[in-house]
């Protein structure tokens, strides 16, 4: 009864940093509790790296605690398999046909394959799937369908069978850099090669459908001719189709706002008359070394081989566990810098977060708490309040654990009662909200058997003075994220 009616409370305390409005204003969903959600899915032309999955993570952060605060949300997440992008020099590129073409196979086996792996990572790392993943490829008549609307309403044009919208016009009714915040006259300074306008009437126009050219893999048939759709329409007719004109929450990386979610709200207004989203939500990048980690600059890491051990940045593996934590404790909003240090802090966390749920459990009670349990847990909601807050709610768990830890070393007391409450809110909190699974959980019960005869292996060599067999298979062992602890009859293992 406590929990349910702080809940409710704390559901109308949300606040969320709007990109549109350059602030942080309370949330209320349009239709009642129901939540609309659009997030940018990936480009399926390769596998996506661990800076992606900080973008993925960090809207499952922001979907698990919608869901906590008893939303009924439905949350759509693209997978963009089809469409040609801008680049930074203005010009189209086609990633997946590209990719295609080096791989040998057809453009919707290269989506495919990736795909797999990203399903994969998405349950590694403990992401909750979306209600729907729609294609791109599998919306082209609905695109088709809005690219029309736009024309009708005189926001865009037709050139030799390809389809630009219309920027100049649009301004008259709209604002467009609504979202950005960049000036059309001072994106004219930035754009360093003015060829790159081609036949387009205006530099600052862009592609809604690409006439097929002869390198192009993937082609269908338009009221213009054969083509495929620009990058940015596929999100404006998928939302539309999933969640309406108008929904709740639009998210994506930061490095999406301009041009891309610029564009999808140009379309928007230029279609139907409406903004599609009340709240604009960016999440920034994960760097390595201060630098974006990108496909491009060479610097990424992909999300299997950190729980592998096998990159080169570090000499460990690290658990999926290890680097949600290690993602939650840098606010969506600021980048982060992927560093052994920071993960090695976050296994320690852990680890200390683990055991003290271990204790808080099967702790002693008393009859009344000396501790104030009540704000306790509403510093939990606080902290994700104020647009989903994870560094702080995490500062404040590792609050409980200290409590949890002199309550458990006789130097305070927690009532029956207030033990039950800290348990489920804590729970709630680690598991549901920052999607962290229990270590004990994760042990695959498969490795028992062998680590017993590994173990047992070593404790031969170590009564032969073996010490070379047995520092290698300790180091071996390190090395897959196992470690190895030596007790005064037993050897154990984590
Ligand atoms: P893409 O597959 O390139 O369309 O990217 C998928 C998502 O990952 C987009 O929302 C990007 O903004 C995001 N993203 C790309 N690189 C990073 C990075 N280094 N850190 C965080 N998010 C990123
Ligand atoms: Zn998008």
């Amino acid at each position: 009864m406590r929990i349910k009616s702080m809940k409710e409370q704390k559901t109308k305390d949300l606040k969320i940093y709007n990109t549109l409005s350059g602030t942080k204003e309370y949330f209320t969903p349009i239709h009642d509790d129901h939540v609309g959600m659009y997030v940018c899915g990936p480009t399926l032309y390769s596998e996506p790296h661990m800076g992606n999955m900080r973008t993925f993570i960090n809207f499952d952060l922001v979907y698990r605690y919608l869901l906590h605060l008893g939303y009924k949300v439905k949350y759509v997440r693209n997978i963009t398999d089809a469409g040609h992008i801008t680049n930074s020099a203005g010009e189209q590129e086609d990633s997946i046909g590209e990719a295609a073409r080096l791989e040998q196979l057809q453009p919707l086996e290269i989506v495919y394959k990736y795909n797999v792996r990203f399903q994969n990572l998405q349950k590694t790392y403990n992401l909750l799937p979306p209600t729907i993943e729609p294609t791109a490829t599998g919306h082209i008549q609905e695109q088709i369908e809005i690219i029309e609307k736009i024309m009708e309403n005189g926001f865009a044009y037709e050139v030799n069978g390809s389809v630009y919208f219309d920027v100049q016009t649009y301004q008259k009714s709209f604002n467009y850099g609504s979202l950005s915040g960049r000036k059309v006259e001072e994106l004219e300074n930035e754009t360093r090669d003015l060829n790159a306008q081609g036949e387009k009437r205006f530099f600052a126009d862009f592609a809604l459908w690409k006439k097929a050219n002869d390198n192009d893999m993937q082609i269908w048939r338009s009221p213009w001719g054969d083509g495929n759709p620009g990058w940015h329409i596929e999100c404006t007719a998928m939302s539309t189709k999933y969640l309406g004109e108008t929904f709740d929450i639009h998210g994506g990386g930061l490095d999406l706002k301009f041009p891309h979610h610029e564009d999808e709200i140009a379309q928007s207004c230029g279609s139907s008359g409406k903004t599609p989203a009340k709240f604009w939500m960016h999440a920034n990048m994960l760097n390595v070394n201060g630098k974006k980690m990108s496909k491009s600059l060479g610097n990424f890491f992909l999300p299997q081989e950190i729980v592998e051990g096998s990159t080169a940045l570090f000499d460990k593996a690290y658990t999926p566990n290890v680097l949600r934590l290690f993602m939650m404790q840098a606010h969506y909003r600021s980048t982060l810098d992927l560093t052994q240090d920071a993960l090695n802090a976050s296994e320690k966390g852990l680890t200390r977060l683990t055991e003290a749920m271990e204790t808080l459990k099967n702790m002693a009670v008393s009859e009344k708490s000396s501790i104030d349990v009540i704000s306790l847990v509403n510093s939990f909601y606080d902290a994700m309040n104020d647009d989903f807050n994870a560094p702080i709610l995490v500062a404040k768990l590792f609050d409980a654990v200290k409590k949890i830890n002199l309550i458990r070393d006789g130097k305070d007391s927690i009532s029956k009662e207030d033990q039950k409450l800290l348990f489920t809110e804590m729970s709630g909190f680690i598991l549901d909200v920052l999607g962290l699974t229990f270590e004990s959980d994760h042990k695959d019960n498969r490795l028992n058997p062998v680590m017993e005869l590994v173990l047992e292996l070593r404790q031969q060599a170590r009564e032969k003075k073996d010490w070379t067999t047995s520092d290698l298979i300790r180091d071996g062992l390190k090395k897959s994220g196992i470690s190895v602890k030596d007790g005064k009859d037993k050897t154990s293992w984590q």
